[in-house]
């Protein structure tokens, strides 16, 4: 059966422009890309997607997210996770190998995509871990990973301390076309540190993290690039000073991409004042001068990604004193309505933004997808820019609920996300 996508805008982050195109999709892919009121085969066996007033764009592409399977599924699963994925636009995430036992190796890649498979909804891609146990001292088997369908390294969630090692897994895996996302921290700075170490830390008595403690390793980073040769991302930048070793280094052509996450653009440290958990995260929530430099590094590209880090925590883990909650909070339905905000203050244009959102991570990941092309697979999302709503507990799929934007305003939502001419989820009207 074929389906008629028809008087919806098209947006094309490659060629950076929006036209009404109706779209025509036959067996999984894009059979042809029309200007509206051309097509005329009204054949009984078409479906008709009426996309007037919406906007159609590719499946989205998270390249940071935290699905907890195996080891912690009560806080998420990848069949939950996946769904919470699609009901936010994307078709397609990079899943972090920070679970338990951690993706160090072939028997978890392949439980992944089992799971994966099974779920049937987003395509997921296994991040596998750097060094073994994600315990910084030897480096995993990176063929073997890559063989089992892993597409990038990174012990997110912990830094690579030992400059030789992070060295020698830049070129490894360089050598075997995996990415490196590096999670820089200087752990002996951020030592129990709670919130970022400013003015706010200090008023409401809370252990603060230092900007230098995320910059050191970011100019660590680079400096390795810049010596190897061999690319390394910067996952979730959230200080000025960053954004500025990246701008520099971009400028002497290191290999070197970035991103950030929504909530480091959107908030800043003063939303921690009313202690709430969900506003806990690592790294934390800067200053208004470092939002203002992550919304400058996105417009001018040096900030080359938005991946939400959703990270799923259970009360088990968020009901407690600010001190002893975990970090992190969930992002994968919050992320399409938090970059359309930069749309409409005029930072970004709309082809822009979504490119951050799927063409930037899948160059950098070599994945499939990221544009609306005839003959190209046809995952996508209609997205309707004007909904207005106020976000509800309810509302949100992932089996975890920390999120600090609910009860807030949103603008801008998915309606309906497709995966390989599939409607894998639909917004109920
Ligand atoms: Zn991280």
């Amino acid at each position: 059966m074929a389906t008629w996508i028809k008087n919806g805008e098209v947006v094309d982050p490659v060629k950076g422009v929006v036209e009404k195109l109706d779209l025509i999709i036959e067996r999984k892919r894009i059979a042809k890309m029309l200007p509206p009121d051309t097509f005329r085969d009204k054949g009984p066996k078409l479906m008709v997607i009426d996309a007037s007033n919406k906007y159609i764009i590719p499946g989205l592409i998270d390249m940071h997210v935290h699905l907890r399977e195996p080891g912690h599924e009560y806080k998420e699963t990848i069949a939950t996770g996946a769904m919470a994925a699609v009901a936010g636009g994307f078709t397609s995430l990079a899943c972090m190998p920070n679970t338990r036992p951690p993706n160090d190796c072939r028997a978890v890649s392949e439980f992944i995509l089992e799971q994966a498979e099974r779920a049937g909804l987003a395509k997921i891609y296994p991040v596998g871990a750097i060094t073994v146990g994600q315990k910084g001292e030897r480096l995993t088997e990176f063929g073997d990973l890559r063989r089992a369908g892993v597409v990038a390294v990174s012990d997110d969630g912990f830094s690579v301390s030992n400059s030789e090692l992070m060295r020698r897994a830049l070129e490894y895996a360089s050598y075997h076309g995996l990415a490196v996302i590096s999670h820089c921290e200087d752990t002996y700075l951020s030592n129990n540190g709670l919130m970022h170490e400013g003015e706010i830390s200090t008023r409401i008595g809370l252990a603060g993290i230092p900007s230098s403690s995320e910059e050191i390793m970011v100019y660590r980073d680079i400096s390795l690039a810049k010596l190897t040769r061999c690319p390394v991302h910067i996952a979730h930048v959230s200080t000025a000073g960053s954004v500025e070793l990246i701008r520099r280094a971009k400028e002497q052509q290191v290999p070197v991409t970035a991103e950030t996450a929504p909530h480091y653009f959107t908030l800043d440290h003063r939303a921690v004042i009313g202690y709430n958990t969900f506003t806990k995260v690592n790294p934390p929530l800067r200053t208004s001068s470092d939002v203002a430099a992550l919304k400058e590094g996105l417009a001018d590209g040096v900030i080359d990604v938005i991946a939400t880090d959703h990270a799923p925590h259970s009360p088990l883990e968020k009901d407690l004193e600010f001190d002893k909650a975990a970090f992190g909070m969930i992002g994968l339905q919050t992320a399409l309505p938090l970059t359309l905000r930069l749309v409409r203050e005029g930072i970004l244009g709309l082809p822009a933004a979504i490119k951050k959102l799927c063409y930037n991570p899948a160059a950098i990941l070599g994945i499939e997808g990221a544009s609306l092309v005839e003959g190209g697979n046809a995952d996508l999302a209609i997205i309707d820019l004007k909904a207005q709503y106020v976000l509800k507990e309810e509302d949100l799929l992932s089996k975890s609920k920390n999120s600090p934007f609910i009860g807030e305003t949103l603008i801008g939502k998915n309606t309906m996300t497709m995966i390989g001419g599939k409607v894998v989820w639909e917004r109920d009207e």
